[in-house]
């Protein structure tokens, strides 16, 4: 379905309650220590020239754009029409991706400047209209959140996690990987978590046993990172 045909039904959803704060953005400056992510701001963000806002922690952990177009690609790709909730949306890497695949997104995340970045970020790819943004904690609000599919991309622990042999999942923040993708799974079972390259590939096996019966789960790796999906 086209997004025009589209835009009546995302209109009705357009009632929630956005939650942006309101101060004026100050932009960092690109300090020493992100400058080595700046050097790659087009694969971040191809558009990044045309007003795309970061922060430091933004640096460190935005999606490169690819890696968050097939994200949205594997919920659909716009086929099936529904809501994603990114449940830690930073300064909007995958939301804007999955809003530009056609879904309406509700976009958490408990840092107010992340909230005001990536709502900035997603007005440059002209996809405001299609993400609910909520300053909140995922945890506290899981309860009363509906939607179809759950991607979850929690913090890594900054840049260090590269240096770790074996990243276990209790090394997530800011809660092990069982108890973010428990959480999760009260809302859904249709489940993306993004996850380091260098995860330990059998505790991800493992979440598919804190279901009865067990999910199915889909491990796809790509060059710089390592998706797990569960079956959507
Ligand atoms: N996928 C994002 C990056 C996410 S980084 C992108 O492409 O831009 C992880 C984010 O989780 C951070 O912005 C952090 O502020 C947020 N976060 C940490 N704890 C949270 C919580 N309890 N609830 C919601 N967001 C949280």
């Amino acid at each position: 379905m086209a997004r025009s045909a589209r835009s009546k039904k995302r209109k009705r959803s357009k009632q929630r309650v956005k939650a942006i704060p309101e101060e004026p953005f100050k932009e960092e400056p690109i300090s020493p220590l992100v400058r080595k992510y700046w050097l790659q701001r087009y694969s971040l963000f191809s558009r990044y020239d045309e007003g795309i806002k970061m922060d430091e922690e933004g640096w460190f952990s935005v999606t490169p754009e690819k890696i968050a177009i097939s994200h949205a690609q594997r919920c659909g790709g716009g086929v099936v029409i529904g809501v994603v909730i990114d449940c830690f949306t930073g300064v909007g890497g995958n939301a804007i991706q999955f809003a530009r695949m056609g879904y309406h997104v509700v976009a958490i995340d408990i840092d107010p400047r992340k909230v005001q970045l990536a709502s900035n970020n997603a007005k440059v790819y002209g996809v405001e209209d299609y993400i609910d943004f909520i300053v909140g904690d995922f945890f506290k609000l899981a309860t009363s959140l509906k939607g179809d599919v759950v991607f979850l991309s929690p913090p890594w622990g900054g840049p260090a996690y590269r240096t770790i042999k074996n990243f276990t999942l209790d090394l997530l923040k800011p809660k092990d990987g069982y108890s973010i993708f428990q959480v999760a799974q009260k809302i859904t079972p249709n489940i993306i978590m993004f996850l380091p390259r260098n995860v330990d590939l059998q505790q991800v096996e493992e979440l598919s046993w804190l279901s009865s019966p067990p999910l199915n789960i889909e491990i796809y790796t790509c060059r710089l990172k390592r998706i797990m999906y569960n079956a959507i």
